[in-house]
């Protein structure tokens, strides 16, 4: 362990320069004059969350991110910030102070508001003589406001030893109005030196290795993020949009489920994992006060109205969700699978869910979900019996079926869902009753990851029998990239963009295949 990267009086081992905070007794908030060794804000900044009229900027001060409290002291630390109108801050339209506690791993989350709607701000952070990146975040159309149009991207999935970020890249030239990233912002995996090729099975020179073991701790949590934060094409996507963000299992663990994990760790020592977990994803992520984490329970089931365009309507499937059923993984259906009362959501969510399609005034609805919806049968070569993944939708159909007879029931025919988790792209359509065979109530896409999976092909193994064995399945793909939604007035159309390789750097970014919806006509139609 070397020494802070953050100095305080001049008891500095290195012999650097000391603050001129020195005196200050611990736990005395640490003031603006400190000097730093290393630069604060090597984690990035982010904003998400917005409303009409502001949104949360966020960062988190480590001068020395992968080492123990990412090398800062002990003490809260005061962290001054700034919105503005204009990109150079001629314009500072908020400004004030705040403190990063070491109770939160030193991150900041300011609650910016009596911004005007539907336009871009610049915020940025300051210490003394240490400056932040600048971001870039916009407000939320006024409530109703008739709005052409809304753009945004669905992506997720990023595990740091398969594949460069280079997809994040290109998200942060995209034009849109948010970014929403579905879940598995980090994964829990051990450090993986010694890769293999998946074809050959012989070593192959790691992409990149995470540092350590899994973690079970809230230190361990905080280490994880900060590596994953250290990626610059990551922190050009939070720096370039306002996110959404929701989790999926990775922040955890794979596959967990609500108190459940899927070795059969005792619920009450399990929820102490959960628990330190929560609270690392709410550090990192730039989230509102409204999902401060209280023991393991976090709020991010959330909506958002923009305009009079899209209601979209954010899920958590994990923290409420039962048990997966049949042993979970991909498995042939067993009677636990159909039971009349299973669900992914719990009550609370999907009352909150079903209520807000059912008075949605806007033109569209996205539902913007973890896990796969529409069913599909994974068989990939001659197998007997249908496949599903249980840990999908799939696991779950007497909610799916709730939440189709109720769209069915109301009439709403401008239902998009989209999705993530699957490390490959999918466009299919959702069937009355949530059969392959019913009238078409709705479409999902789901979005490939951003580099889980590594490069991929065009086409996994066996998709050709998936296509045929699914027939509201319309589109498979198994490259990286992300899914660009472009929502108008009467069509909706959504592009999968795709990278040629994450295994080496600066891949260019393609349109794979693009789908269109007409509004009143669910249904997918190529674009
Ligand atoms: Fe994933
Ligand atoms: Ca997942």
């Amino acid at each position: 362990m070397s020494g802070t990267g953050f100095q305080r009086g001049g008891a500095s081992r290195r012999g650097v320069l000391a603050g001129m905070a020195a005196g200050l007794a611990a736990p005395a908030i640490v003031r603006a004059q400190t000097l730093f060794v290393d630069t604060p804000f090597q984690l990035g900044v982010a904003s998400g969350d917005p409303s009409p009229d502001g949104f949360v900027i966020w960062t988190r001060l480590a001068p020395r991110p992968l080492e123990q409290h990412g090398g800062m002291p002990m003490a809260p630390v005061e962290v001054d910030y700034e919105v503005a109108a204009d990109e150079r801050f001629k314009t500072v339209v908020a400004k004030g102070s705040t403190l990063a506690r070491p109770e939160l791993g030193h991150s900041v989350h300011v609650e910016i508001a009596g911004l005007q709607p539907h336009r871009p701000y610049w915020y940025r952070f300051h210490i003394g003589r240490e400056r932040s990146l600048t971001g870039r975040a916009r407000t939320l159309p006024a409530p109703g406001s008739a709005l052409e149009r809304v753009r945004f991207v669905a992506g997720g999935c990023q595990n740091y030893e398969q594949g460069l970020y280079t997809a994040y890249r290109h998200v942060a030239e995209e034009d849109l109005d948010f970014f929403w990233h579905y879940g598995d912002y980090i994964y829990e995996e051990r450090a993986t030196p010694t890769a293999t090729d998946h074809a050959s099975g012989l070593p192959i020179p790691p992409i990149r290795v995470h540092v350590g073991d899994e973690p079970y701790s809230l230190d361990d949590y905080r280490l994880r993020y900060a590596q994953y934060k250290l990626d610059t094409d990551l922190q050009a996507a939070h720096a370039a949009h306002s996110w959404w963000v929701t989790w999926d299992d990775h922040e955890i663990d794979n596959n967990w489920a609500s108190q459940w994990d899927q070795d059969g760790t005792p619920p009450e020592i399990f929820n102490l994992r959960r628990q330190a977990a929560a609270q690392a994803y709410y550090e990192n992520m730039p989230l509102r006060k409204t999902s401060f984490p209280h023991g393991t329970a976090i709020q991010i089931f959330r909506r958002a109205a923009y305009g009079d365009l899209l209601n979209a309507h954010f899920l958590d499937t994990r923290q409420f969700r039962m048990d997966q059923p049949c042993g979970d993984n991909f498995k042939p259906v067993c009677p636990e699978a159909l039971a009349s009362d299973r669900t992914i959501m719990g009550a609370e969510e999907e009352r909150w869910l079903f209520d807000g399609l059912a008075k949605s005034p806007t033109r569209w609805n996205l539902i913007a979900n973890q896990v796969m919806m529409m069913p599909l049968d994974r068989r990939y070569a001659d197998q007997h019996e249908a496949i599903w993944n249980m840990d999908s939708w799939a696991g779950y159909p007497a909610a799916r079926k709730r939440l189709l007879d109720h769209i069915e029931a109301h009439d709403i025919k401008n239902v998009v869902v989209a999705t993530g988790d699957e490390h490959q792209n999918y466009a299919g359509e959702l069937r009355s009753g949530g059969r392959p065979d019913g009238k078409t109530l709705a479409v999902e896409f789901v979005a490939t990851s951003i580099s889980s999976g590594g490069d991929g092909s065009d086409l996994r193994k066996g998709s050709d029998v998936i296509l045929a064995n699914n027939p509201h399945l319309k589109f498979v793909n198994d490259q990286r990239g992300y899914a660009v939604c472009d929502v108008g007035r009467d069509v909706w159309k959504t592009d999968f963009r795709v990278v040629d390789a994450v295994s080496r750097p600066s891949a260019k970014i393609a349109t794979r295949a693009s789908f269109a919806v007409e509004r009143g006509a669910p249904g997918l139609k190529p674009a």
